[in-house]
């Protein structure tokens, strides 16, 4: 099969890499010449929005997916017209607005943070009220990895609303919480679905710094009532691949916060430590293959590699360790690699998370 891919940063990359393996041919669409994906596959260099470029990925491909939700959805519709694209168009329409995104969540019975919509400063002023202080306003559209929000302290709703710059938004009640967790899914084209197991993310300045699967003290009760309403989310998306969702876990209840309708930074620990890998589980679910197990194989934990890779890490040799080069250009605050642990010791697991934590922070 021939798959074509908008988008080929690191993302891409694995996504191509588990496609070669599995037999397929992976063609990649990114305006950035140095995008990485173009190691190991064809890469057309265009704007997502050239209709030139997106008429040649169809001709040459079978299907296409992508590998981040700001692709302009206009894009999607073209490429729509003569492939299947995979997720569709309303998965993308969801994640890419805060707004429905949350009422959807909602809609599929998840807990979420209490919220509202906000088209201007008197909005604001309003929300504030019922919501209370601090809160964070976000907008509606465009925002990712913590850009594009405001926490709201104890600034003037008109402050506040011109520090967003004045976009379509919506507030959101501060929540608490005692950590953050997720849920890597994957539907198949003919419905059925599965789930990695839940893992917990240590976040820093908004970038996913570790991930630790399975993450600890999850209540099993807990973990089934949010595949459950995951289950009723794929569906009214009539999504099919991978999707993650993020969640908020306070005192044991799980909010769901935002969702990638993608393979996710906080599953590439599946690589090693899953029976199935979330790239291979995306590309068959959608080349309308059976799923394959999603089970855990050892525990894990991922570390994400930013701005440089350290040299003593290269060189450094323990049980369970293995390396991810993107072959990007060293870049502060860029994510160029990520190293994951698999060791079924706990202890030993954690001393090696711990090494190469040292490492990267050194
Ligand atoms: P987001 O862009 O929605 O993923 O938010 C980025 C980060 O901001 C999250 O990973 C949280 O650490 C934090 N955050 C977002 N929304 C809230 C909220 N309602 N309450 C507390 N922290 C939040």
């Amino acid at each position: 099969v021939i798959v074509g891919m908008l988008g080929g940063g690191q993302l891409g990359l694995m996504l191509a890499d588990a496609a070669l393996a599995m037999g397929h041919e992976p063609r990649c669409l990114d305006p950035k010449p140095d995008s990485c994906a173009r190691r190991v596959c064809e890469l057309i260099v265009a704007p997502f929005d050239d209709p030139a470029a997106l008429d040649a990925l169809a001709r040459d491909v079978d299907l296409a997916t992508y590998e981040f939700e700001q692709v302009p959805a206009a894009a999607v519709e073209r490429l729509s017209a003569s492939v299947p694209v995979r997720p569709g168009a309303e998965s993308l329409r969801v994640a890419q607005d805060r707004l429905l995104e949350k009422r959807t969540l909602r809609r599929t019975r998840f807990e979420t943070a209490a919220f509202e919509a906000v088209d201007g400063a008197d909005d604001l002023a309003a929300a504030l009220e019922r919501l209370g202080r601090p809160s964070i306003l976000k907008s509606r559209f465009g925002g990712y990895d913590g850009k594009g929000q405001v926490r709201v302290v104890d600034q003037a709703p008109e402050d506040a609303w011109a520090a967003l710059g004045g976009v379509p938004a919506i507030l959101e009640a501060h929540v608490p919480f005692d950590r953050e967790l997720s849920l890597v899914c994957v539907r198949a084209l003919g419905g059925d679905v599965a789930f990695f197991p839940v893992v917990e993310n240590r976040h820093e300045h908004g970038i996913l710094r570790v991930t630790r699967a399975p993450a600890p003290a999850v209540a099993p009760a807990s973990e089934v009532a949010l595949q459950h309403h995951a289950r009723g989310l794929l569906g009214a998306l009539d999504h099919v691949g991978v999707l993650t969702i993020e969640l908020f876990d306070v005192g044991g209840r799980l909010l769901a916060n935002e969702i990638a309708p993608r393979v996710h930074n906080s599953g590439h620990w599946t690589i090693e430590g899953a029976e199935t890998s979330q790239f291979t589980a995306h590309l068959r679910a959608i080349t309308g293959e059976p799923l394959g197990p999603t089970t855990l194989r050892s525990p894990a934990a991922m570390v994400n590699l930013i701005g440089e890779i350290p040299g003593a890490l290269r060189t450094l040799d323990r049980p369970g360790l293995t390396l991810h080069d993107y072959g990007k250009a060293p870049r502060a605050g860029r994510k160029v690699g990520h190293a994951t642990i698999v060791d079924d010791d706990p202890a030993r697991l954690e001393a090696t998370v711990a090494e190469v934590e040292s490492l990267v922070r050194a």
